[in-house]
C-alpha cells in the first residue's frame, strides 16, 4: 500500500487496457492518480470504483494531441492533488496497417499526433510541476515495435522508435534535477487495442490470436497487469537510480 505514498500520477489513456491497470495498481500502492482519456464513461467509472475503495483517483477528459487541453488538464490535476510527480505517457493508437507506399499523409500524421506529439505535449507541460516538486518520474509506453521491426504498421513502428529516444533525451536533460525518464516495451498484451487490430487485419481473429501468442517464447500474450507492475516500479523510489533505461516486458519476444 505504501510503495507510492505521496506520489501524484497522471496516466494518459487510463480508461482502458494497460492504462487502466496502471491506474489501479498505482492507486492501490498509495498514489493519487489522475486518469486522462477521451473515453469519458469508462474513465469516470474507473475513478468512481477506486474512490469507493477509499483510494485517491479522479478523471479528466484529455486528448493528448491537443496542447492547450493537455496544459489545462495537467495544471488542474496539480492544483487538485497538490503536485504532479509521475507521468505515464500511455495513450496510443495502432493506426493504419497498410504498406508504406499505400499510406496517406493523414494516416501517417494521425498516429504521430497521438503517439509522438502526445508524449511531447504531456512531458512539456508536466515538467514545470515536476521541477517545482523537485522530483519526477516519466514513464513512456513504447513497444517491442520500438525495438525490433515486423512487416506491418509502419507509422506505429516509427512512433514507438521515436518514443524510445525521446525518453533517453529527456533522461539526460533532466537527470540533475531528480527527474527520471524510462520507456517500457511491452510484447503483445491482450487489450482492446490488440483485439481491434487482430479483428481488422485477419479473416479469422481466433487463429490470429493464437498465431500472435505463439510469437512469444513463453507461449502466450501478456495481460495488462504484467505492464502495470513495471509502471509501479518505475514510479516508485525503488527505481531511483534507473533513468534512460528500457524495461522490456515481452514474454521473451525480443530475446531471439
Ligand atoms: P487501448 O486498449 O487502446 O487503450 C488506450 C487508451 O488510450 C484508450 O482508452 C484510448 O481511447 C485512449 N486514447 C487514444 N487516443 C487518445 C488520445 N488522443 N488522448 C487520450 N487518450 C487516447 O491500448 P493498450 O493496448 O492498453 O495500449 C496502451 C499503450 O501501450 C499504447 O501506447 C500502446 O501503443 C502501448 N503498447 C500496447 C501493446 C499491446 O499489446 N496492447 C504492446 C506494446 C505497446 P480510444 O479507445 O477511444 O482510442
Amino acid at each position: 500500500m505504501d510503495r507510492l505514498k505521496g506520489k501524484v500520477a497522471a496516466v494518459t489513456g487510463g480508461s482502458l487496457g494497460i492504462g487502466a491497470a496502471a491506474v489501479t495498481r498505482m492507486a492501490e500502492a498509495g498514489a493519487a492518480v489522475a486518469i486522462l482519456d477521451v473515453l469519458d464513461k469508462e474513465g469516470e467509472a474507473l475513478a468512481h470504483k477506486l474512490s469507493e475503495q477509499g483510494l485517491e483517483a479522479g478523471y479528466w477528459h484529455c486528448d493528448v494531441s491537443d496542447e492547450n487541453q493537455v496544459k489545462q488538464v495537467l495544471d488542474n490535476v496539480a492544483d487538485s492533488f497538490g503536485s504532479l510527480t509521475v507521468l505515464v505517457n500511455n495513450a496510443g493508437i495502432a493506426g493504419s496497417n497498410k504498406p508504406t507506399h499505400e499510406l496517406t499523409e493523414e494516416e501517417w500524421d494521425s498516429v504521430q499526433n497521438v503517439n509522438v506529439k502526445g508524449v511531447f505535449f504531456c512531458t512539456k507541460h508536466a515538467m514545470p510541476h515536476m521541477k517545482k516538486a523537485g522530483v519526477g518520474s516519466i514513464i513512456n509506453l513504447s513497444s517491442i515495435y520500438g525495438l525490433v521491426s515486423a512487416p506491418d504498421l509502419p507509422p506505429y513502428h516509427a512512433s514507438k522508435g521515436a518514443v524510445r529516444l525521446m525518453t533517453k533525451t529527456d533522461a539526460l536533460l533532466y537527470a540533475t534535477e531528480n527527474i527520471r525518464a524510462n520507456s517500457i516495451h511491452p510484447g503483445f498484451i491482450w487489450t482492446p487495442l490488440v483485439e481491434d487490430h487482430l479483428k481488422n487485419t485477419s479473416q479469422d481473429p481466433d487463429e490470429a490470436r493464437a498465431a500472435t501468442a505463439a510469437l512469444h517464447p513463453v507461449g502466450h500474450m501478456g495481460e495488462p497487469d504484467d505492464i502495470a507492475w513495471g509502471v509501479v516500479y518505475l514510479a516508485s523510489d525503488e527505481s531511483k537510480f534507473v533513468t534512460g533505461s528500457e524495461l522490456v516486458i515481452d514474454g521473451g519476444y525480443t530475446a531471439r
